[in-house]
C-alpha cells in the first residue's frame, strides 16, 4: 500500500505543476483597432433575450427552416454571466451587470455587491439629454427592465421598483404589471396618475392596443400591456413587434441628441423554467422578427448601434440526436439558468467592440465607448 501511494506521488508530480496555480496576470484585452470605434453610434437599440443561450437560438433556427435575423449580424461574441456570489447567475445580477457595468449578488437590483447603487446606461442616457425607451413582454417590475430603472437590493421589492418609474424619465414605456403602478399595498399611491401628471401620456391594454394608439412625438408615453405579467405569444400576445418598430421611430422623433432603446424577449426564459420547448420556440422567433425590424430601422438609419443578448441560459436546453429539420428531440436539463457563456450580436458603429470573450459588465462599457462616452 505504502509503495504504490509513493508511486501515485511520483507519478503525479509532472502534473502537480501544471496544476500550479499561476500569479493572476492582468487580464489586459489586446490594443488593437478594436479597442477604439471606427465610428461613434448616435443611437443604440439593446435587445436582452432573457434565457436566450446558443441552443434556444439554435431550436428556432432548426425550426424556422434554417432562417434567422440573427444571422445578418456582422459582429459576434461571448459574453460570461456567472454574478459575483454564484456561478448560476439570475436576471437581477445579470440585468445589473449589463445596465450597470456591476457584477452583484443574484437578486439584486442596480445594486453593486455592497449594496450601493449603480448608475445605469438608461440613467446616464437620460441624463445626457438622449431620448429612452423600453419595450418588454414581461411586467415592467420584473428583474430585467427593473435592472435599468430601480437600486434595491432584492428583485421582490416590486411596488419600490414600479416607484423608481417616477425617478427617471423613460420617454417610452411598455410593459406588464400595471397592477404594482395602480392597486398598490404599500401605499395608496396612483403611479400611473402621478406619471400622467408629469406629463406622460398614460394609456393600457383596456382602452387601446399598441398597433392603434397615436402617439405626440414630443411627449413622453407609458402603455401598461397587462395588470400583471402579459401573456404568451401563443395565447394571442402580438404586441412586441408593434412596439419596439413604433419606440424606435417615436424616440428618433422625440429629440435630436439621439436615443437608447432596450427591447427585451422576457418569456424566452419561462418557457425554459417550464420546460416547454415549444414555448421557448415560439417566444424566440418572435424576438426573432423583432430583432430583424429593428435591424432594418438601424439599416436604414446609419448611425444605431444593434447589440443583441441574453441575461443567461435557462432549462440547460439540448438538440439531441435523431433530430430532423423542423422537427426538433429537444430535452431540458434544469427548470433553472444554467452557467454557460451567451452570445452577443452586434451591427452599426461601433459594432467591432463586441467581439472576442468577455465578462457580462463589459457590454456596458463598451456600449458607452461606442457612444463616445468614454
Ligand atoms: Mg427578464
Ligand atoms: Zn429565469
Amino acid at each position: 500500500m505504502r509503495i504504490s501511494f509513493v508511486w501515485i506521488l511520483i507519478l503525479l508530480i509532472p502534473f502537480a505543476g501544471i496544476a500550479q496555480p499561476k500569479a493572476k496576470k492582468e487580464k489586459k484585452p489586446l490594443e488593437t483597432a478594436l479597442n477604439t470605434p471606427a465610428r461613434r453610434a448616435k443611437n443604440v437599440i439593446l435587445l436582452i433575450g432573457d434565457g436566450m443561450g446558443l441552443t434556444q437560438i439554435s431550436s428556432g433556427l432548426y425550426n424556422n427552416n434554417n432562417a434567422l435575423s440573427l444571422e445578418r449580424f456582422p459582429f459576434t461574441g461571448l459574453q460570461k454571466t456567472h454574478a459575483s456570489d454564484d456561478l448560476i447567475t439570475d436576471s437581477a445580477a445579470a440585468g445589473t451587470a449589463i445596465a450597470c457595468g456591476v457584477k452583484t449578488k443574484v437578486g439584486a437590483i442596480g445594486v453593486g455587491k455592497d449594496n450601493k447603487p449603480a448608475r445605469s446606461l438608461m440613467e446616464e442616457a437620460e441624463a445626457k439629454g438622449m431620448a429612452t425607451g423600453m419595450v418588454v413582454t414581461s411586467s415592467l417590475v420584473d428583474a430585467t427592465p427593473s435592472a435599468f430603472v430601480a437600486h434595491v437590493p432584492s428583485r421582490d421589492q416590486k411596488e419600490d421598483i414600479a416607484k423608481s418609474y417616477l425617478n427617471i424619465d423613460i420617454d417610452f414605456l411598455v410593459g406588464g404589471g400595471k397592477e404594482y403602478f395602480t392597486q398598490r399595498k404599500s401605499d395608496d399611491r396612483d403611479l400611473a396618475r402621478e406619471l400622467q401628471e408629469k406629463g406622460y401620456v398614460v394609456s393600457d391594454y383596456t382602452e387601446s392596443e399598441i398597433p392603434k394608439v397615436t402617439l405626440d412625438l414630443k411627449k413622453n408615453f407609458a402603455f401598461f400591456t397587462a395588470e400583471e405579467d402579459p401573456g404568451k405569444f401563443q395565447e394571442s400576445r402580438s404586441y412586441l413587434l408593434p412596439a419596439s418598430r413604433l419606440g424606435a421611430v417615436f424616440l428618433k422623433g422625440h429629440n435630436d441628441k439621439g436615443f437608447f432603446l432596450m427591447v427585451e424577449g422576457s418569456q424566452i426564459d419561462w418557457g425554459g423554467h417550464a420546460n416547454d420547448a415549444s414555448y421557448v420556440v415560439a417566444e424566440f422567433l418572435e424576438f426573432d422578427r423583432v430583432i430583424g425590424s429593428l435591424l432594418e430601422f438601424a439599416m436604414e438609419d446609419g448611425e444605431t448601434l444593434v447589440i443583441v443578448t441574453a441575461d443567461h441560459e435557462t432549462g440547460g436546453l439540448a438538440i439531441n440526436p435523431g433530430s430532423q429539420m423542423n422537427n426538433l428531440l429537444t430535452e431540458f436539463n434544469t427548470n433553472s439558468h444554467t452557467g454557460i457563456m451567451v452570445p452577443v450580436f452586434a451591427y452599426g458603429p461601433g459594432a467591432e467592440l463586441f467581439s472576442g470573450i468577455y465578462d457580462n459588465t463589459e457590454i456596458n462599457r463598451r456600449i458607452k465607448k461606442a457612444l463616445g462616452w468614454e
